[in-house]
């Protein structure tokens, strides 16, 4: 209750936010979000395709799209293989200065005719929005995952986010359509508080979903680097409050604009985490490619330091070491393996043992998912499982830790191993077998740990390519049933 006659002005205002239905920072939240400093990032960011349409994109960058490509994608423009309605366009300085260059990375962020050839693909992969308590959030698994925002400095032509991006409409279970909307403080910590109060009062565990406490949440989007400061702040503030006991930022902004870590956000860090020492961050950050953060000289090897370590862009380097450093912050790199980006098992060496080198884990490698048009993109689940397994050959464990993901609708599952030799006696395996294992799963995790056997399939993208080759499914993979929204609770 607010006795308004007694307070001084300042709590009057949070009494009528309150009383309004909003958020209201605790005392110390307040003061930690008093201090952020909220400078702006000149990123130089081309947006769309419309400036190369024009002509009016900066002198250097115009030569980014070839006369050709600019007429094929003008000529698809407004039609329904328009490439911007399936993913808009944009890059930012930065990136366009590392692509120049790079085949890879051009390919990352480069609109190209070929990606709406075949638009077959899930508006909505993996049913997100079934595991969606409130808008804005998921709580799949034992974490919370937030839609903090809807765009990034950049935007990879892969995204498997094209959806919320797009803002495209989605048809939820209960058969409404809308698009999908971004996380509410004030709704996502009143659900937190709420499911951690039940499970508190069950004995840990929820008595409908069986799930253990919220502790993590993950900063999710688009990419929430590219919201001020004070934002990032108020979300880790009021997490944190909330109960939060770990948070993760997921982001790509150390190859997009890598100058975005600098003091002002970095100081905002140290503030948040004197003020709530016991909640622990971590930032996922998603390189695909070493190209976006190492040098190459005039003959195209990598620049290499007097110890034989590879050079990285200044830029990247100070943003990585000035991370680091802070020592209670750990730093994972995850990325898909793209066709034509980074299907190439000596990038994805380079890649592991320069990041691991400054103190980077390399957390997973994802198969492509069933995003919209997602045959332009994805290469094979067994080559992909090939690259990385050659890309680890005479790496050392520390270095290999990543493991090769595809997220099943039922949760991620591992592609653990291919084999080319048939099973002797066991029909279906003449080609050999492709072995998944289920690592996460929905709710309380039930199924982990279980494995899927099937005969090889060279081409096949998804799970659907081996349908007709099952040998054996404990994991369920192919006896999927959406899940009950109803399960999730709502707070
Ligand atoms: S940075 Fe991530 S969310 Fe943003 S466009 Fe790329 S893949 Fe999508």
């Amino acid at each position: 209750m607010c006795y308004i006659n007694t307070l001084n002005k300042h709590d009057v205002k949070r009494c009528e936010v309150a009383i309004a239905g909003r958020y209201v920072p605790a005392e110390r939240e307040q003061a930690f979000l008093d201090t952020i400093e909220n400078p702006k990032y000149e990123r130089d960011i081309v947006n769309g395709l419309k400036p190369f349409f024009q002509d009016k994109a900066p002198e250097d960058i115009k030569g980014f799209y070839s006369p050709e490509e600019l007429s094929m994608l003008s000529s698809l423009h407004g039609t329904e293989r328009d490439v911007e309605s399936r993913m808009p366009v944009k890059m930012t300085r930065h990136f366009f200065e590392m692509a120049k260059t790079s085949k890879p990375l051009q390919r990352i962020i480069k609109a190209s005719p070929d990606e709406t050839l075949n638009l077959a693909g899930s508006e909505d992969p993996g049913y997100q929005m079934d595991f969606a308590p409130v808008e804005g959030m998921l709580h799949k698994y034992e974490m919370g995952l937030l839609y903090a925002v809807s765009t990034c400095s950049a935007h990879c032509r892969f995204c498997y986010r094209e959806e919320l991006i797009s803002q495209k409409d989605i048809e939820r279970q209960d058969g409404t359509v809308a698009k999908k909307g971004l996380a509410k403080i004030k709704e996502v910590t009143d659900y937190v508080r709420a499911h951690n109060e039940i499970v508190a009062a069950n004995g840990g565990r929820h008595p409908e979903t069986g799930r253990e406490k919220l502790r993590e949440v993950l900063l999710s989007g688009g990419d929430p680097m590219v919201l001020p400061n004070r934002k990032i702040g108020a979300w880790l503030a009021a997490l944190a409050e909330a109960g939060v006991e770990s948070i993760r930022l997921g982001t790509k902004e150390m190859s997009f604009h890598p100058n975005r870590f600098d003091d002002a956000f970095l100081s905002m860090l140290d503030a948040f985490h004197e003020t709530y020492p016991e909640v622990g961050f971590r930032l996922m950050i998603h390189f695909n490619h070493p190209d976006e953060f190492l040098l190459r000289g005039p003959d195209g090897a990598y620049l290499e330091n007097p110890n034989g370590s590879l050079k990285w862009h200044e830029d990247t380097l100070r943003a990585m070491e000035a991370v680091i450093s802070r020592g209670w912050i750990n730093v994972e790199n995850q990325a898909p393996i793209i066709k034509g980006i980074n299907d190439d098992s000596d990038a994805l060496r380079v890649m592991q043992r320069a990041l691991y080198r400054v103190g980077v884990g390399n957390h997973y490698f994802f198969c492509g998912r069933d995003i919209v048009a997602y045959r332009a993109f994805n290469v094979p689940i067994e080559t992909a499982w090939n690259t990385l397994n050659e890309s680890q050959k005479g790496l050392s464990g520390v270095e290999t830790h990543a493991r090769l993901s595809i997220t099943h609708y039922k949760g991620k599952t591992e592609v653990v191993a291919v084999t080319n030799e048939p099973i002797p006696g066991v029909p279906g395996t003449e080609n050999g077998v492709l072995i998944f294992k289920i690592l996460r799963n929905a709710l309380d995790a039930p199924d982990r740990g279980k494995v899927c056997i099937v005969g090889r399939n060279p081409d096949a993208l998804w799970f659907d390519d081996y349908e007709d080759r099952v040998i054996f499914d404990e994991a369920g993979l192919f006896d999927y049933t959406r899940v009950d929204k109803k399960t999730i609770e709502a707070a």
